[in-house]
Order: structure tokens, then C-alpha cells, then sequence
């Protein structure tokens, strides 16, 4: 009798435990800005994990431990998608052996899926023409306007995990669309002096923020995604450059500033790193704060011209 009240004791404390930890939905986000936009919706119904840190490089991601563990666990992954993760996702999701968040199961969401794609490739991707991404460009998340498409449809995806959190996450996203609606017409209106500014880019993943602030990107120093560029590019931009009196070369933080600082005192134009993702800087852990930041680094460069 005794052993078997102790047995109902333990029976009972294992199943609560085993509700309190599933009490939490655990969530993977690939890169910062999903999780910052995962944790916005999801509040204190999910778990969440992410797997680049801000000041990662999201196409070559390193594998860690950590990162395996944390796959294994997940009851949702959320990716980029459009290629970005495809040099080392792939392979931590066969590692995990989770089949709650394979490709095509509820609990992978591919947020690319809500965006219309810029820069599909009309024909063939040949490793030749460097890490260009057959999808279309997927540095999308640089864009603030695309987010109430991505919270919406990460809203969808969480009430059919968690049927019973459905109007909880539904409160959560009116609350942010409401927030961020209003901070982007702020961001728009502050930044309505980039409206046909032509610049020139490192890599290719501006090309979203610069269609929403109309900003003209009119040439990449990589030639070739991915690829450092060659001296000939260097010396076409320097003409380019003077003859559309371009003012800013702007690069991300990821990115050694070395070829554009060159490229600047030669041209007469300045370099401007921005922060490429959320906590890719100090005071930047959300997507609120984050923007704020890149907006604020531009109106400032705008004062100093
Ligand atoms: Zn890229």
C-alpha cells in the first residue's frame, strides 16, 4: 500500500513536470531577428532559441553542440529560407533526428514563404556567377515593412502548434502590428531624405530595405555574391561612383571595411557600416531597438554630410 501511494506520488509530480516543460513550446529560430520576432508573438508560451548570433555570418554558420541539442528538443523550427541557412541547416536537421520539425511537418516554418522574393534568376545558378541564390535575394529581414506578413504567418503557425494559446498569440499580434506600424511611419517619415539616394552596397543584402526607403543601390563592390572583387570591378565602381556623385558606400558589420575605405578616400565618398540583424550591436537585442539603431546610424551620417 505504502509503496504503491508513493508510486501514485511519483507518477503524478513526473506527469505535472512533464506538463510544466511542455507548458512551454520550444522554438529554434535560425537567425536573431526571427527570434526577436518569435519571442514579440509567441511571449511566455514559447521557448526560444536562436542559432546564428547577431554577428554570425548566417550562410556559414559554424556547427556547435548547443546548437544539435536545442534541435533535438524543438517542437518548431523557423528558418529564412530562400537558401540562406543551405551550407549547414540541412545537416543539423538530419543530426536532430526530430521528425517534429523536418521540412513539410507543421513544425518547420519557412517565413519566406509570406514574402514575395526580389532577384529571382530568369535562367540557370551556376557555382560560376558566385553564392547567388536561385530562390531570389533572401536577405528580406533587413526590410521592417515585410514583419506584419512574417508576424501573421508566424501567429497561424503557433495557434495550430498550441491550439489552446490560439487567442493569446492573437492578442499578442494585433498588440505588434498596432507598435510597429506606428514606428514605421515614424522610420519612414525620419528617413524620407533617402528617397532616390543612389549608394553602393558590399554584399547584395540591402535591396529590400533600400526598395521600402527608396534608396537606388546602383552597384555591389562584390561583383559576384560571396566573392571578393576582382581590381577591375574596383576601378569601374571609382568611375561609377564620381558619375553618379554617390555619397555613401555602406557595408554591413559583418564585413571587413578595408576594400571600401579604399574605395572611398579614392572617390571622395564615405563608408557606413549599419547593423545587419538583430543583436548584431550593443542595445540591439529587438526588433524595435534594432531598427531604431539603423535608423538613427543613417540620420546621423545624413548630419555629418
Ligand atoms: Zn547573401
Amino acid at each position: 500500500m505504502h509503496t504503491f501511494r508513493i508510486g501514485m506520488i511519483t507518477m503524478l509530480v513526473g506527469l505535472s513536470i512533464a506538463h510544466g516543460a511542455e507548458a512551454k513550446l520550444r522554438v529554434v529560430a535560425t537567425l536573431t531577428e526571427i527570434g526577436a520576432l518569435v519571442e514579440e508573438i509567441g511571449g511566455d508560451r514559447v521557448e526560444v532559441a536562436r542559432l546564428a548570433k547577431g554577428n554570425e555570418d548566417p550562410h556559414t554558420l559554424p556547427a556547435k553542440p548547443s546548437h544539435s541539442r536545442r534541435m533535438m528538443e524543438a517542437n518548431l523550427l523557423v528558418t529564412n529560407g530562400l537558401q540562406l541557412e543551405i551550407g549547414w541547416l540541412p545537416l543539423l536537421i538530419e543530426g536532430a533526428r526530430n521528425p517534429r520539425i523536418r521540412p513539410g511537418t507543421i513544425g518547420h516554418l519557412d517565413l519566406s514563404s509570406f514574402i514575395e522574393p526580389l532577384e529571382v534568376p530568369d535562367g540557370p545558378v551556376d557555382r560560376s556567377m558566385g553564392d547567388v541564390h536561385p530562390e531570389g535575394n533572401p536577405h528580406y529581414t533587413v526590410d521592417p515593412s515585410i514583419y506584419p506578413a512574417l508576424a501573421e504567418g508566424l501567429a497561424d503557425r503557433l495557434s495550430a502548434i498550441d491550439p489552446e494559446g490560439a487567442s493569446y498569440y492573437a492578442a499578442r499580434l494585433a498588440d505588434f502590428e498596432r507598435r510597429w506600424t506606428e514606428k514605421l511611419t515614424d522610420w519612414k517619415s525620419r528617413l524620407a531624405f533617402l528617397q532616390g539616394e543612389p549608394i553602393v552596397t558590399y554584399h547584395k543584402q540591402w535591396e529590400y530595405f533600400a526598395r521600402t526607403f527608396g534608396l537606388r543601390i546602383i552597384d555591389n563592390v562584390e561583383s559576384k555574391p560571396g566573392i571578393p572583387p576582382a581590381p577591375r570591378h574596383i576601378a569601374d565602381l571609382e568611375a561609377k561612383i564620381r558619375a553618379e556623385n554617390v555619397r555613401r558606400l555602406v557595408h554591413s558589420d559583418l564585413i571587413d571595411p578595408a576594400i571600401m575605405r579604399k574605395l572611398a578616400s579614392r572617390s571622395g565618398s564615405r563608408v557606413l557600416a549599419l547593423p545587419q540583424a538583430v543583436d548584431s550591436r550593443d542595445g540591439t537585442g529587438d526588433l524595435f531597438s534594432w531598427f531604431e539603431t539603423l535608423v538613427s546610424v543613417l540620420e546621423r551620417a545624413q548630419k555629418e554630410d
